[in-house]
């Protein structure tokens, strides 16, 4: 069995959502999740091309996204509440990427990877699959640095458990043969960066946790976990039959 990182989240948010999306309910990203793809998506590019030796300017990014947020084929499948809610949303992103653009014009980024995949053997079976976005190289050290499009930081303990930073920290570690020196969580809105890390120790609490998710999975417990992702769960009529 192979999941992504995505998946897992999905699972651990709700087992018996996760069941339904696997069987191919229909789901559409809500606007804050399409918001969130779209401007990690340009900043993505701009890190791809820094990393080729192009610094791109603000001019670049704004149709950067704009060409994403405005695709024909609405690549990322958003159910957008109205046009004024979807150009609200567009100012707010480029408010995020002016303030990014600003933090990089005169200082960018060491880039040592971007973007970088990696899969990670859990069990007998059982492997997990991501990437790490940015491998930038700083005073800390070599450094994994996430994008963050919400308004809130997430409390010291999320940042400790996080099980996306720690599979990250297990990939970088199987790439470059040791522990990461720092791990960056970078607050778009405000330009605010929180600094964790992972230490080898900080593995082990994963690999358990993971096994038992697996367990789960094999044993088909696919059960509801009421909160509040129910107010924008395409199953709750699926999740009403449920017994
Ligand atoms: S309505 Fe809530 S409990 Fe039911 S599947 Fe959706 S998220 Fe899970």
């Amino acid at each position: 069995m192979e999941i992504s990182v995505d998946q897992l989240y999905e699972f651990k948010a709700c087992p018996l959502r996760y069941h339904f999306i696997e069987q191919g309910l229909p789901i559409k990203k809500t606007e804050n999740d399409g918001l969130r793809e779209a401007v990690k998506s340009t900043i993505n590019y701009f890190y791809f091309m820094l990393h080729q030796g192009k610094l791109i300017g603000m001019e670049e990014m704004k149709q950067k996204f704009t060409s994403i947020w405005y695709d024909q084929n609405d690549i990322y499948d958003i159910k957008f509440d109205s046009k004024a809610s979807k150009r609200k949303k567009e100012l707010l992103a480029f408010e995020m990427l002016t303030l990014f653009h600003r933090q990089q014009k005169y200082n960018p980024d060491k880039t040592v990877a971007v973007n970088v995949e990696f899969r990670i053997p859990i069990a007998q079976d059982f492997y997990i699959r991501g990437h790490i976005p940015v491998i930038r190289e700083t005073m800390r050290g070599l450094e994994i640095v996430n994008f963050k499009t919400s308004h809130t930081k997430q409390d010291e303990f999320w940042n400790r458990t996080d099980m996306a930073l720690t599979l990250q920290a297990i990939g970088f570690h199987s790439i470059f043969k040791k522990e990461v020196d720092s791990i960056c969580l970078q607050y778009l809105r405000t330009g605010t960066m929180i600094y964790t890390n992972r230490k080898t120790k900080d593995y082990q609490r994963l690999y358990k946790s993971l096994k038992m998710m697996k367990k789960t999975l094999d044993e088909g417990w696919y059960y509801p976990r009421e909160s509040y992702h129910c107010d924008t769960c395409p199953a709750k009529q699926s999740c009403m039959e449920w017994r």
